[in-house]
């Protein structure tokens, strides 16, 4: 199973400076390992000029960092997997806390949209997570596996699952420096592997589960190598092309 190497660009980069960055991050990925696939995911307004950059370096996917349940229509503001094929996208990330947070997206609509964006053939990130207040009252397993259940809801076991991936992102550990320790990961990676093989039998073991919060160049060989962690989903630190390419190679 390939690591997934995930970097989520939020609200960062016009076109032209994306397509600065991934020309050097593909200069600086050549040669990297093949057991590392890379995605990027820009704001909508930058992926037409990341694709044409990410042309010369096909082993940069590009990815959008949210999408509608609907192929068209009266949805301002909203943008449909078949637009962000149309843009060069392979990948789209669904159920990222700020979202959920900020923009009110709940379980079941995280859960349409997984789905529907995986039926007209983009690869999926699903995004889950605990805050510390849910942490801290011993809730982690309830709120993980209900967001599971509602996102993976009409995902049926005949999937590939190589094409989607669950991020396990605690809501504290996003943009605040605290990464989660070993144990937490450990813990929490393994509460979803358990979901997954309960749900998908055998194949639930091959569905790649990424590790978001505070990852930088200097803590992701150690978080790699834990169990169950197959892969990261970066902010922060995937904003320089440097700093992105160091965690990639880590
Ligand atoms: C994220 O928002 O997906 C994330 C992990 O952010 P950061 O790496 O900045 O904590």
């Amino acid at each position: 199973m390939k690591l997934l190497m995930a970097a989520n660009w939020k609200m960062h980069k016009t076109g032209q400076e994306a397509a600065a960055v991934l020309t050097e991050l593909g200069t600086a990925l050549a040669g990297t390992s093949e057991d590392r696939e890379v995605v990027v995911f820009p704001p909508f307004t930058a992926l037409v000029a990341a694709a044409g950059a990410c042309a010369e370096y096909p082993q940069i996917a590009l990815g959008g960092q949210n999408c509608y349940s609907a192929e068209f229509g009266a949805f301002t503001g909203e943008i449909s997997p078949a637009m962000l094929l149309a843009a060069g996208c392979a990948w789209v990330l669904t159920g990222h806390s700020e979202r959920r947070a900020l923009l009110g997206e709940s379980d079941a609509f995280v859960g349409k949209k997984t789905a529907f964006a995986l039926q007209c053939g983009l690869k999926v990130v699903l995004c889950v997570g605990e805050s510390l207040q849910e942490r801290d009252g011993g809730r982690l397993r309830e709120v993980l596996f209900r967001q599971l259940e509602a996102g993976l809801a009409d995902i049926p076991a005949s999937t590939d699952v190589g094409r989607f991936a669950v991020a396990y992102e605690p809501v504290w550990a996003i943009g605040t420096g605290r990464t989660a320790g070993s144990a937490e990961i450990i813990e929490s990676h393994g509460l979803i592997r358990s979901f997954l093989e309960k749900k998908y039998g055998e194949n639930g073991a091959g569905i790649r589960i990424l590790y978001g919060g505070s990852v930088k160049p200097e803590n992701t060989g150690e978080i790699i190598r834990l169990e169950n962690v197959n892969g990261v989903l970066v902010g922060g630190a995937s904003l320089q092309a440097e700093s992105f390419a160091r965690i990639v190679r880590a």
